[in-house]
This record gives C-alpha cells, sequence and structure tokens, in this order.
C-alpha cells in the first residue's frame, strides 16, 4: 500500500521512518509512505502557502492553490484513486477498527493541517474523510498521520517480531477487542515488588487464564463498553463470564 503525506513539514517524518520495528515496512515498501511539500508549487518570491482569514481574525489558513498542485501531482504518480483525508479535530476520532480498515487499503493521500487549518473550499472540494486523534488540539496535522502510519505499519505481516503479536494486543482478535494484561519481565522482585506466582510456574494453561483474566477484569474496570462488544459478539465463554461475576478462579 501506498500513503502520500502532505506536508509542510516532511523533515518531521524522516527521523519516524527510520526507527523501530516498523522502519522495515517503511522501508521494504510494504507501506510507501511518499512525502510531498506544498511549498514546492507556492507561487511568488516568498513561496506563500498560507495567508490571512477573510473576515479577520487570528492566525493564518492554508492555500487552496498549492494543496490542489500537490494534490495533482500525487494523482498523477499513482494510478489508482485512494481517498484524500485530512487530519483535524473535526474528524472521526481514530480507533482500531479505522486503522484496521486502512491496514488492508491501497493507502491514502495524508493531508496534514497547519496554522489555523484548510482553506474550506479545498476541503470541499477534495477531501473525503476526517480524522482526528481526539478532543484536544494539535499545532499540525504530521502526528496525526504518523499515529495513522505507525498503527497501520504494526499491523502488516512480519513487521512486529512474532507474527501473532500484535494479535494478542489491546482491541485485537485474539484478545477479543478486550484490553492487554500487566507484562513483567526480570528481575523476580523489583523494590520488594515481586512478579505473580502464576507467571513463574511454566504452567501455560494456567498462565493463559491468568492472562484473560486480567484482560477480562482490567475491561471491566477501565472499558466495560468494550466487555459489552465481546459479550454481544459472543466471544465471552462461560468461564469468562464466571470471571466478570465471581473474580479470578484462584481467588474462588
Ligand atoms: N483551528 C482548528 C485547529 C487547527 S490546528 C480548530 O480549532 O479545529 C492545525 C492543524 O493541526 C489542523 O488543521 C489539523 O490538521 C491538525 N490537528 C490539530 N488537532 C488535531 C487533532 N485532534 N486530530 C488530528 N489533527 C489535528
Amino acid at each position: 500500500m501506498r500513503f502520500d503525506v502532505i506536508t509542510l513539514f516532511p523533515e518531521l517524518f524522516e527521523p519516524f521512518l527510520q526507527a523501530g520495528v516498523t522502519r522495515r515496512a517503511y522501508l521494504s515498501g510494504l507501506v510507501d509512505v511518499v512525502l510531498t511539500n506544498p511549498r514546492s508549487f507556492a507561487q511568488g518570491n516568498y513561496q506563500r502557502v498560507d495567508d490571512r482569514p477573510f473576515g479577520g481574525g487570528p492566525g493564518m489558513v492554508m492555500m487552496a492553490e498549492p494543496l490542489e498542485k500537490s494534490l495533482q501531482q500525487v494523482r498523477s504518480m499513482r494510478a489508482d484513486r485512494v481517498p484524500v483525508v485530512l487530519f483535524s479535530p473535526l474528524g472521526r476520532r481514530l480507533d482500531h477498527a479505522q486503522v484496521q480498515r486502512w491496514a488492508t487499503s491501497a493507502g491514502a493521500v495524508l493531508l496534514c493541517g497547519r496554522y489555523e487549518g484548510v482553506d474550506q473550499r479545498f476541503i470541499d472540494a477534495h477531501v473525503d474523510e476526517q480524522i482526528s486523534l481526539g478532543d484536544y488540539v494539535l499545532s499540525g496535522g504530521e502526528i496525526a498521520a504518523m499515529a495513522l502510519l505507525d498503527a497501520v505499519a504494526r499491523l502488516q505481516p512480519g513487521v512486529l517480531g512474532d507474527a501473532a503479536s500484535h494479535q494478542q494486543d489491546s482491541f485485537n482478535t485474539s484478545l477479543d477487542g478486550l484490553l492487554d494484561c500487566p507484562h513483567y519481565t526480570r528481575p523476580e522482585s523489583w523494590q520488594g515488588a515481586s512478579v505473580p506466582e502464576v507467571l513463574l510456574s511454566g504452567h501455560h494453561a494456567k498462565v493463559a487464564r491468568w492472562r484473560r483474566e486480567q484482560s477480562l477484569l482490567l475491561t471491566q474496570r477501565l472499558r466495560p463498553e468494550l466487555i459489552e462488544q465481546a459479550r454481544a459478539a459472543g466471544r465471552l465463554s462461560r468461564l469468562d463470564e464466571d470471571c466478570l461475576a465471581h473474580g479470578p478462579a484462584a481467588d474462588r
């Protein structure tokens, strides 16, 4: 798949694309990321990409023309017609279901806003979908674009060391959409706190049951709506329901 990112700050993406486990996905082209800077299409000596808002008020607005030229260039470089996504606080909040959809898509054109945002006429003419990271305001869409790219890259086969590893993350299939359990590593005792006994037992079935119970109880406490969803989808076993009603089997 290929994501074309339209951004005034392409340099922000360079360290991001070169770090961590997702690096392989970007380098191999599994998740191809192509950066386009609207400034290359700006007019005049000052290469303006923004201007003052009509009607007055603070801040600047990204001009439609350099964005449209950027989009034309992107469209001329790729034969498929992927959707144009604008990152914006007005958008739908990004979640696992959307990430999964993008992870199996042909990609998208990702438009990163700056300043007060983008001239509405460009949005009306070209933007298919708006995505928000959450109810707060960032200075630009770049961090939102990186969040989407990172989440998409780690879902690609072979990107995480263990092929099954992302399936055991929060919201994923092996967890039936629940939250992940707590994790521990060496040493066995740290500042007087020890690791739950069962994790040292070497008893795989007991470990698996403990993890499932932790996921269930954590999700019930922190995100009860995810329990409802799993239940409605028929993903909770009799044992699961017993745990939710009466606590971990070992404590009963
Ligand atoms: N005036 C706008 C905020 C502009 S912030 C408003 O009040 O809604 C500048 C840019 O940062 C936006 O155009 C958008 O691309 C990006 N941005 C800011 N907050 C965001 C969020 N919560 N999610 C996704 N993108 C965001």
